[in-house]
């Protein structure tokens, strides 16, 4: 027995506090003493189990007070970038808008005169695809940490990790739909080219660059007309499966973190 003791792989408190006990016990056994002994027994076991027990409230009182922290942070970082992105996806629904409006003239479903300034913004512009700001500090420290898992509300775990994927899904979609894009008015500079014109709402010195159209010259130049139709269902892919489908990630993620904080707005 002693040599057992003497060679454990126990903690060190357990290696002294066992012959205690062990020596207090085998006291109270000799001296037929079972009250004793039972409450000897009964008092480490009693100590052991409110140890243990203290350590686990502790534990989840922890877990606790950082899951609140957690969804408070992501709460911010998404409220903050769903009220950016809102302001984004409008203006580029608009110019997706603006393209329909352009194609449906260039094919004759509309009439020529109702072309304007804006058919023209959004043909020049048709290669321009920026992504949203999606970064969400909170949740990328709870992924490279492993604590994801403190979120006990399985939809909104759920949520996020679907919003994981969309966010990579979209980087990728912009990325390949803006590799090989064509720059309209570099390539067709006779139909369609922008000119330095001065920017007076400055106070310094500054110009700014203005879009122009030549209609006619877009409607018979077959090749221009192809890349239009390339670039506009760029921007269509764009502006839905990139932009839209991801902020709609958002909002969900959004929706959740109010209902588990009680927010309402
Ligand atoms: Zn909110």
């Amino acid at each position: 027995m002693s040599s057992n003791s003497g060679s454990s792989e126990s903690p060190s408190a357990t290696v002294e506090k066992s012959p205690t006990i062990l020596a207090r016990l085998a006291r109270s056994l000799k001296a037929r003493d079972w009250g004793a002994a039972v409450i000897e027994v009964a008092i480490v076991v009693i100590g052991i189990f409110i140890g243990l027990q203290v350590d686990a409230w502790n534990d989840v009182r922890k877990d606790r007070q950082e899951e609140s922290d957690y969804l408070q942070r992501l709460h911010d970082d998404v409220a903050t970038l769903v009220g950016m992105q809102q302001q984004r996806i409008e203006t580029r629904m608009e110019r997706l808008e603006d393209m329909a409006d352009a194609a449906d003239i260039l094919i004759g479903v509309a009439p020529v005169t109702d072309w304007s300034k804006r058919h023209c913004d959004a043909l020049a512009f048709s290669h321009i695809y920026v992504p949203l700001p999606m970064a969400l500090p909170a949740l990328d420290e709870m992924l490279s940490t492993g604590k994801l898992s403190l979120i006990r509300d399985i939809p909104l775990r759920e949520a996020l990790s679907r919003l994981q994927i969309q966010v990579v899904r979209s980087e990728e979609m912009i990325a390949r739909i803006d590799g090989s894009v064509r720059v309209l008015s570099r390539h067709y500079p006779h139909a369609i080219w922008e000119s330095i014109v001065p920017d007076d709402e400055s106070e310094n010195r500054r110009h700014d660059t203005q879009p122009a159209c030549d209609l006619e010259a877009i409607r018979s130049n077959p090749v221009l007309l192809n890349d239009v139709a390339d670039n506009y269902s760029r921007y269509h892919a764009y502006a839905t499966s990139g932009l839209a489908n991801t902020f709609e990630h958002f909002q969900q993620v959004h929706d959740l973190l109010d209902l588990q904080l009680g927010f309402s707005h």
